[in-house]
């Protein structure tokens, strides 16, 4: 194509000739973003307000209210932080952790790993109690781990997504980090709104979330729940947290009784956050709960009839994220590629020290239906044969 002489410059390049957004109509089964309810995307097509409109400051309380309700917590601190899951569990660590203090993290799947990475850049040194990739901590180890090292701040997972095994004995590790005078983060992300949660009775200091798994809204603002005891460490810390967007000291004057600027807070997300917790409120929480237990209960049968194994203990079964083994001589790619290429289904491979060894399927929010687990089922069950693979 001949270009005149102004086109030749740099900067000046034609516009781009881009199609209407037409994106695939997929089933979401993977380890998240989850299907989103028809409901929250009707609640993203409504008008914008401004971000300090008495009708958003009024919506900001409701989103507040419900998230407390879903966490379980009376906490006053419970607010969507701007961002994915990344950003609530950064604003958790580099608000609690300060510089030299310690803090103990778990091994036993890619989470863990993610809250040291964070730690350090908060300043913080890294300690670490061991278990294998597929199993929860144990008490015990906490309880050791403790001892020898004093952590200031203890982090675990409570549904690790990467291995498919939810944290069971939640209150024993509250109580072990309490007794050394030690506060708790617990990663919620993939059990908020989808497994038992209880913020206060288990004497959780700080949860933080994500909407894009259990919630099934899309990725944008985060929940984020912090008790006294840990916003009053927040707000005495000596200096202040590295990352001024993030500060919760100044997050306090926007989401706290002042409502003043501090950044534009993402009103389409927080609109889609409510409406999901809407839905949630409607459904009740617990009802919920069992819902997902059922589902993917349902699922999890239908996987040992095609002779799949889990690849957690049953007792540590995660119901919203269930991890299963790529039998022997099946491509795991293979068959993530044939459900989505014939299917539009979306499952995910495993990760880091799961690679190629298993599948993770997601049984969230929306997605906890028995429809989306017959399909599931049935495709699989076509992908695995065309592999060769005799259920
Ligand atoms: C998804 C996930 C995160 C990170 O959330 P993003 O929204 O991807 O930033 C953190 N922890 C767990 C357990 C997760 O599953």
């Amino acid at each position: 194509m001949s270009r005149t002489p102004e086109q030749e410059a740099p900067g000046h390049a034609e516009a781009p000739d881009v199609g209407e957004l037409t994106p695939p109509d997929r089933t979401l089964m993977g380890p998240g973003p989850s299907p989103v309810h028809p409901r929250v995307l009707r609640a993203m097509s409504t008008p914008l307000v401004g971000h300090l409109d008495p009708s958003f400051v009024e919506m900001m309380n409701e989103t507040q209210e419900l998230l407390r309700y879903t966490f379980r917590t009376d906490n006053q601190w419970t607010i969507p932080v701007s961002g994915t899951g990344s950003a609530s569990m950064e604003a958790a660590i580099g608000n609690l952790v300060e510089p030299g203090e310690t803090m103990l993290v778990p091994t036993n799947g890619y989470f863990g790993g993610r809250m040291a990475s964070m730690a350090r850049r908060a300043g913080g040194e890294v300690v670490e109690v061991d278990a294998p990739w597929g199993e929860p901590l144990d008490p015990a180890d906490v309880e050791a781990a403790f001892e020898e090292h004093q952590p200031d701040v203890f982090g675990f997972v409570h549904a690790e997504t990467s291995t498919g095994v939810l944290q069971p004995e939640v209150p024993e590790l509250t109580s072990i980090a309490h007794d050394h005078d030690a506060y708790v983060i617990a990663d919620s992300v993939t059990s908020l709104g989808g497994v038992e949660l209880r913020v206060d009775e288990w004497d959780i200091d700080v949860a933080y979330s994500g909407p894009q798994k259990c919630l099934s809204c899309p990725p944008g603002a985060s929940p984020l729940t912090l008790n006294d005891r840990a916003m009053d460490k927040v707000l005495d810390r000596e200096e202040e947290p590295r990352s001024w967007y993030l500060d919760l000291s100044l997050l306090e004057g926007y989401w706290g009784d002042e409502r003043a600027y501090h950044h534009t807070a993402p009103i389409t997300n927080v609109y889609a956050l409510r409406e999901a917790l809407r839905l949630v409120a409607e459904e009740g929480i617990e009802n919920r709960w069992a819902r997902h237990r059922e589902v993917a209960g349902d699922l999890k049968a239908g996987l040992g009839e095609l002779g799949l194994e889990m690849n957690a203990d049953d007792e540590f079964w995660l119901p919203s994220l269930n991890a299963v083994r790529v039998p022997d001589g099946v491509d795991d790619g293979a068959v993530i590629d044939h459900l989505l290429s014939e299917h539009d289904l979306e499952i995910a491979s495993g990760l880091g020290d799961l690679a190629g060894d298993i599948w993770r399927m997601g049984c969230m929010g929306h997605g906890a239906r028995t429809k989306n687990v017959e399909f599931l089922l049935s495709a699989l069950e076509e992908a695995l044969d065309e592999q060769g693979y005799d259920a």
